[in-house]
């Protein structure tokens, strides 16, 4: 319908993760509003959102504190920056609570608007903090196959995924990575996993070797790869990387933009995970996404130097006009607030067994090939079909899942879920019926 807001849309945006010419014949689905877990379409059709939105919703759609807070900021000063020698006091509210926050203890805190800005701007600093060392040859970055930090030239460059290197000259030349520490997908036939965790662990060593230690600044992970699919490294695998790391007087950096603030069952990741950090990227369940903020926040190690290095220039040569936004930041503190007194970080630590479970039973289903959890996020593995790869089996899995009612994201041959910390138990069976539903039918469609 030429009129119609699908079509509109289609006639006036540039969607990101789309192919444009189909986008330009099929448009999208419009979301119209939203009710704790659920979002709702523009017929009214409602929705599980077990994606969390972009795994990021923690408190649902429809929070009223959060819009109160915003309000309440908008009324007293709807803008002013911390450029400079200015601030105010929601930033420097925010700025301690994560310091209280944080999963090691950390020095201080610098405010950005996305995940990706948040982890360009880490890298930046990292640069500046080995110039400040004088060691301008030590700039090299790690990161991993599958790993995902954004899209922005730097962060985008630390990603590992081919699709956001592809037609944009990326990655940078200084940006290396080293494997992906996933068993399900890289195991050898015959390898048990900790032969596997001891061989990533290797490529890891071999890439620091090849390039020289003394050129490799840090190594950037997330705790559970998310955009790669939710991949959950093996018992040992952190431990073993942050000793190699220490031996080399390499920083790491831990990427909590997905599982910060309670989606693993612990506040960070880090925290489930045994990392212990030099710098913490956080974004998305900060404010539940509901205002758009990031945040890094550094220890000692990382921060002396480079407040050193300011002294020497006269300054820190970087500002952005949102950075530590005093609406954003009001509602992030907020946000935090009802994650700390309804205790959401306990409640996906309750229900990750139900969610593990859940998923183990789908995977018996012979579709799926396998399944994978740590508190509330997880995936299923689609099996490639007779006349399939698995990646577009897992595309029409997640399409068909649609259809049922719920919200999730195929990526590679992974059906990716991630829902709302306020999920309840009963809700979580609603989901994993849907998905069950969904897979029924496809399956009297095409047996595999
Ligand atoms: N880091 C991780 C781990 C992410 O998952 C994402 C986004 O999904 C980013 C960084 C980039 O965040 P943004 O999309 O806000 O730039």
């Amino acid at each position: 319908r030429p009129n119609s807001i699908e079509a509109r849309d289609a006639a006036s945006q540039m969607h990101p993760m789309v192919n444009f010419r189909q986008y330009e014949k099929s448009g999208g689905l419009v979301i119209e509003s939203g009710e704790g877990i659920y979002v709702f379409d523009n017929s009214g059709k409602r929705y599980i959102e077990a994606m969390a939105g972009l795994w990021s919703v923690a408190v649902g759609f429809s929070e009223p504190r959060l819009k109160e807070a915003a309000c309440a900021q908008m009324d007293k000063l709807p803008y002013y920056h911390t450029f400079s020698y200015k601030t105010h006091g929601p930033s420097i509210e925010l700025a301690e609570k994560l310091l209280e926050l944080a999963p090691v203890p950390m020095s201080k805190v610098h405010f950005t608007s996305s995940g990706s800005e948040a982890n360009d701007l880490t890298c930046k600093m990292v640069w500046y903090r080995s110039n400040a060392l004088g060691k301008p040859d030590k700039k090299k970055i790690i990161g991993r196959e599958k790993g995902y930090h954004g899209v922005t030239i730097a962060a985008g460059s630390i990603t590992g995924l081919p699709l956001n290197h592809g037609s944009f000259d990326l990655p940078l030349d200084r940006m290396k990575h080293t494997s992906c520490p996933s068993y399900v997908h890289f195991g050898r036939p015959g390898e048990t996993e900790a032969e596997f965790t001891r061989r990533m662990l290797q490529d890891l060593e071999d890439l620091i070797e090849r390039e020289g230690p003394e050129t490799i600044a840090a190594f950037w992970g997330e705790p559970v790869m998310g955009a790669g699919g939710v991949l959950i490294p093996p018992a040992g695998y952190w431990e073993g990387v942050q000793k190699i790391l220490r031996k080399h007087d390499i920083l790491l950096v831990a990427d909590e933009v997905i599982c910060g603030f309670g989606r693993t069952g612990k506040m960070f990741g880090c925290q489930s995970l045994g990392i212990e950090p030099d710098a913490l990227v956080v974004s998305k369940q900060i404010s539940s996404s509901y205002m758009p903020i990031s945040a890094i926040l550094v220890n000692d190690r990382f921060y002396q130097p480079i407040a050193d290095e300011s002294a020497r220039i006269g300054s820190f040569g970087h500002g952005f006009t949102a950075s530590g936004h005093p609406v954003a930041a009001a509602v992030a503190l907020e946000n935090i607030r009802i994650i700390e007194e309804r205790d959401l970080v306990g409640n996906a630590a309750a229900l990750s067994g139900q969610f593990k479970a859940g998923l183990e039973k789908l995977a018996e289903h012979p579709l799926v090939h396998s399944s994978r959890s740590l508190g509330l996020i997880g995936a299923l593995e689609i099996h490639p079909w007779p006349d399939l790869p698995a990646s577009t089996a897992a595309k029409a899995v997640a399409a068909m899942v649609e259809e049922e009612g719920v919200i999730c994201r195929s990526v590679g041959e992974a059906l990716c879920f991630c829902p709302p910390l306020i999920i309840t138990g009963d809700q979580l069976d609603d989901l994993f019926a849907a998905v069950g539903r969904a897979l029924d039918r496809l399956a009297a469609e095409r047996p595999a």
